[in-house]
């Protein structure tokens, strides 16, 4: 008999634990210190949720809204989404294609398993959200990386999706507007590349996570209305924690058509159950006193629109650093690849000498880059990018 107990499993020992979350715990630890930190690493908006969807949901609790619920979600909630994709996108769907989730990186979970069985490929664009290659290997599938860089706008070409297919490609992940870039794909780019996932037969994951958070009149493209080829074969991700500063809700949404919403449903129903059911009533607020949401996503918007272009031009006034203006979500993206460093080393030293938190690229598959997160107040984005131009001149001297 061994003193040691049997290995853990493929998975656990498989899996990366997520490295923004790691960088931000680091910044907060300082933090605690007493040490004062401009931390823009953080993956959610600084705003608070807005007053009537905490009140909705407050109320909810009260009146005893605190039993099991449905494992796709209450009714009402599955009705008021199928409503926004109709207003939003003229999207027309029903309420049993839609799945609440315990957060939107559960919806994405859960799409992988839903589609993917062990040995399948999934084509990965990088830049990529951390979680998409972890999910796939817990699925058992293979994840494909495929890097479009700066040079690229952080978008991936049809040929290169092409190029990036074989008999095994099962799935094809989207993410516009992305994090970390910022990058926000047209409709036109969007059409190219569903067109290469139809002559496959792929399916595909649109995680549209930031679609409200766009700028400077830019539209977001919902991926299943492209086409009834692309609506067959489509999973959207989308949710409330960046649209309405509900990170901490954890309530995301899946629209799918109706034989994967099944599937997706009866996963979830042996995985989690429901979301919450009085938080579900919190969201169902969001979508329907549409004036009070509208009047604080507007809020949370001009403010990240503000911080934007105001660290987007900071940021390429410091020798060695370029920046790309992203379009959507609360994330720039610059290349730092001319100070010769690693992009870690580059992180760990800015947080050791001037703490300032980024997290490096190569934590989203592309080295000698930062993603730097505006989600901050004005006041330490000024004070870290000041910070940040001291440690590039001090590198480059
Ligand atoms: C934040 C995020 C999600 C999931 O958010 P939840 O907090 O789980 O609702 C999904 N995809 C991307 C790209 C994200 O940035």
């Amino acid at each position: 008999m061994s003193n040691h107990p049997a290995p853990l499993s493929t998975w656990a020992r498989n899996v990366s634990p997520s490295p923004t979350l790691a960088v931000d715990a680091r910044a907060k630890a300082l933090q605690a210190a007493g040490e004062d930190v401009c931390g823009f690493a953080a993956g959610e908006p600084d705003f608070d949720t807005p007053e009537h969807i905490k009140e909705a949901c407050i109320a909810a609790l009260k009146s005893g809204k605190t039993k099991y619920a449905p494992t796709p979600g209450i009714e009402p909630l599955r009705k008021a989404i199928v409503d926004r994709y109709a207003a939003e996108y003229g999207l027309a769907a029903t309420p049993a294609q839609v799945i609440v989730s315990p957060g939107g990186k559960f919806n994405c979970y859960l799409g992988v398993l839903a589609t993917c069985s062990p040995g399948d490929e999934v084509i990965v664009p990088a830049p990529f959200w951390v979680s998409y290659p972890e999910m796939v290997k817990l699925a058992g599938a293979v994840p494909k990386l495929v890097l479009a860089d700066d040079k690229a706008g952080f978008k991936l070409t049809p040929a290169q999706l092409e190029a990036a297919i074989t008999p095994k490609t099962k799935l094809l992940i989207l993410n516009s507007p992305s994090n970390p870039t910022g990058a926000l794909y047209t409709r036109a780019e969007l059409e190219a590349l569903v067109a290469v996932a139809v002559r496959h037969n792929l399916y595909i994951l649109s995680d549209e996570m930031y679609e409200h958070l766009v700028y400077d009149g830019a539209k977001p493209t919902c991926v299943a209305t492209l086409s009834k080829e692309a609506e067959v074969r489509t999973i959207t991700v989308a949710g409330f924690s960046k649209t309405y500063a509900m990170t901490g809700w954890r309530i995301g949404t899946t629209l799918a058509p109706l034989p994967i919403a099944k599937a997706i449903s009866e996963l979830q129903s042996q995985m989690s159950s429901n979301v919450t059911t009085f938080a579900q009533y919190g969201a169902l607020a969001a979508l329907t006193e549409k004036e009070k949401t509208a009047a604080a996503l507007q809020k949370m918007l001009v403010a990240f629109d503000r911080r934007r272009k105001f660290l987007h031009a900071e940021l390429n006034k410091i020798p060695g650093v370029s920046c790309l203006l992203a379009e959507g979500a609360f994330y720039l993206f610059p290349n730092i690849a001319s100070f010769g460093l690693k992009d870690l080393d580059f992180c760990n030293r800015l947080l050791d000498e001037e703490k300032v938190a980024a997290v490096p690229g190569s934590a989203f598959g592309a080295e000698g880059y930062l993603r730097l997160s505006y989600a901050t107040s004005d006041e330490i984005i000024q004070k870290g990018v000041t910070r940040l131009a001291r440690f590039c001149a001090a590198l480059k001297r």
